[in-house]
């Protein structure tokens, strides 16, 4: 998102050259540059100690799609802390652990998503109101179960290297 207008006052931003960052949009009346904005979500690639990876279906959009657990990082939340967050509120399972893996920019929607290993002990899920399924996959039927290219297709590979070393 680019500040046409300024999001404190509303005054029409003009274009000003901030250092090194060249021609930033400006707002005059409050003296402050306004660097673009885009969201930041977590993407977690949740792993049983089977290495099974746990993939879930949405109650809305694609409801047929599998994808990861993820979801908008809240203020002040770590990666970390937000992916443990969102594995507890979608699956009702607690991570033992949550590292970071890998990130990707998500051009159509203007989002960064951080890629996460989120490692769980293998338990019955229960699931939020936002899901109609979450499941346990082996790690090559979960990548050849997800979108072919999608981000969480990579996010699981990478998941994948990381655990073999
Ligand atoms: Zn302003």
């Amino acid at each position: 998102m680019r500040f046409d207008y300024c999001p404190f006052c509303g005054e029409k931003t003009i274009l000003k050259k901030i250092g090194d960052e060249g021609d930033i949009p400006y707002c005059e009346k409050c003296s402050r540059p306004l660097f673009d904005m885009f969201s930041t979500c977590v993407l977690n690639v949740v792993v049983n100690e089977y290495n099974e990876v746990l993939l879930i279906r949405q109650s809305y959009g694609d409801t047929s799609r599998y994808v990861g657990v993820a979801g908008f990082m809240k203020v002040g939340e770590t990666p970390e802390e937000a992916g443990a967050r969102e594995v507890l509120e979608e699956t009702g399972l607690t991570p033992e652990s949550v590292t970071y893996i890998d990130s990707a920019f998500y051009e159509g929607r203007d989002q960064l998503m951080l890629g996460l290993l989120a490692k769980v002990k293998k338990a019955d899920t229960n699931i939020s109101g936002e899901l109609l399924e979450a499941k346990w996959f082996t790690f090559d039927e979960a990548v050849n179960t997800v979108r072919e290219g999608s981000i969480i297709q990579r996010f699981i590979k990478s998941a994948g290297e990381k655990m073999k070393k």
